[in-house]
């Protein structure tokens, strides 16, 4: 999950929509299963986190891809393995061939925002119910759901799919711009794809839950190209781009409020160079938040129309682009039925409750493999935790065995309908 500012901003109001159904009995075999590989998940969670593996750390991403492309092979799978198209990591891809009707892929990331040597001061450690280390939570939590929820379904003797994938990238901290487009074209193959972001801790949010939705991000960039002259000497020769600049962002300032899931906020300008010339350039940039999938297409057409409307200076030329950057993650009505499966499975455990979180501003790969719109889709199927992107990152010990059941449930109920 990118971006710790938009995740402090998750919503956590619960949705109650399926909280009224009565717990069906739990099963047993698989729980019995959950609760025997608690201690070697924490066992690969050690592992992992000692393996520093920042975005940018060639050698402990190459370390992180070898491990997990171990444990899938011995888990049966075939392995693919390629280079990420942008960055110095690798997609380490595991597939397996089943008798059922189903695909479903599972997907979660190696790569950490932490930089070299972030262990010399943030140890591995347990205090509590709580395990700490440098990405635990985002995302070796997931990639360690993914792994122990597959061997309990081996052991149980689960091949109820046609086709089971499992998806380890290197790059979505820094935007999966490197791998996005395969997540895209994998996701477009399955039924179901299941994303293993963090849940938020329950310090934080009370419940664990699943998350529903993740904006989108884009980069808008505003050109004005004027005229030069000197300032004093002739300036109603020149046609100043900076003057023509202003007045665009003031006049599509709020352009985005009238487009359904979009946001856009100017952050960057820049126009001339020295003082007594009419600058010939100007150049505005602006961050766009999307949280629906055409949201992107109509903010650009809106934003032209309003441009085109007045300029302040004439004879000047006003360009607007956007630069689409990942995808929104919308559940949808598929990702919602999934969800609503995903609370009544929580049910059998107690009573358990899985909160339902509408939306954050940070990024997911969910939106790249949604982008079809094709797969159902849902989020946030990693253990809960805390203080990703900042400090002190946790995950909750006690998380553990019911994100386990969770998912060897939610896979082998899927595969029965
Ligand atoms: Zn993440």
């Amino acid at each position: 999950m990118v971006r710790m500012r938009f995740r402090l901003a998750i919503m956590l109001a619960a949705l109650s929509v399926f909280a009224t159904a009565g717990a069906a009995d739990a099963d047993e075999a698989l729980l019995a299963g959950a609760r025997a590989a608690q201690p070697a998940v924490i066992q690969s969670l050690r592992d992992m986190v000692l393996i520093e593996s920042g975005s940018a750390d060639a050698a402990g991403l190459k370390a992180m891809s070898d491990y997990v492309e171990a444990r899938l092979r011995s888990l049966g799978a075939v392995i693919e393995r390629t280079k990420s198209s942008v960055g110095p990591g690798d997609i380490v891809k595991g597939s397996f061939t089943g008798t059922g009707n189903k695909s479903f892929m599972l997907i979660a990331h190696v790569d950490t925002v932490y930089g070299k040597d972030i262990l010399a001061t943030q140890a591995f450690r347990q205090d509590g119910n709580r395990l700490y280390g440098p990405g635990i939570a985002d995302d070796k939590g997931g990639i360690a759901v993914i792994l122990h929820s597959l061997a309990i379904l081996r052991d149980a003797g689960w091949r109820d799919y046609a086709r089971l994938t499992v998806l380890f990238n290197s790059d979505e901290e820094v935007g999966s711009r490197g791998s996005g487009e395969l997540i895209a074209a994998l996701g477009a193959m399955h039924d179901v794809v299941l994303s293993y972001e963090p849940t938020v801790a329950k310090a934080v949010a009370k419940d664990e839950g699943v998350l529903l939705a993740a904006a989108g991000t884009a980069a808008a960039t505003l050109q004005v190209k004027g005229r030069t002259a000197h300032a004093g000497a002739a300036p109603e020769q020149g046609r100043n781009a900076l003057v023509e600049l202003s007045h665009q962002i003031l006049q599509t300032e709020g352009v985005a409020k009238g487009v359904p899931g979009a946001q856009l906020n100017w952050t960057t300008s820049k126009a001339g160079s020295v003082r007594n010339q009419i600058p010939e350039q100007a150049e505005a940039g602006g961050d766009v938040r999307l949280l629906a999938p055409d949201a992107a297409d109509k903010l650009l057409a809106a934003l032209k129309a309003k441009i085109a409307e007045t300029h302040r200076v004439p004879d000047t030329d006003v360009t607007i682009t956007l630069d689409i950057g990942r995808p929104p993650y919308v559940a949808g009505e598929k990702g919602l039925a999934l969800a609503g499966q995903a609370q009544a499975i929580y049910r059998e455990l107690d009573g358990r409750k899985l909160m339902l979180h509408p939306s954050t501003g940070g990024g997911t790969d969910a939106g790249f493999a949604g982008s079809s719109g094709k797969p159902a889709i849902l989020e946030s199927m990693g253990l809960a935790g805390w203080g990703y992107h900042a400090r002190d990152e946790y995950i909750e010990i006690d998380s553990i065995v019911p994100r386990l059941y969770l998912t060897t449930r939610l896979l082998t109920t899927i595969a029965r309908q």
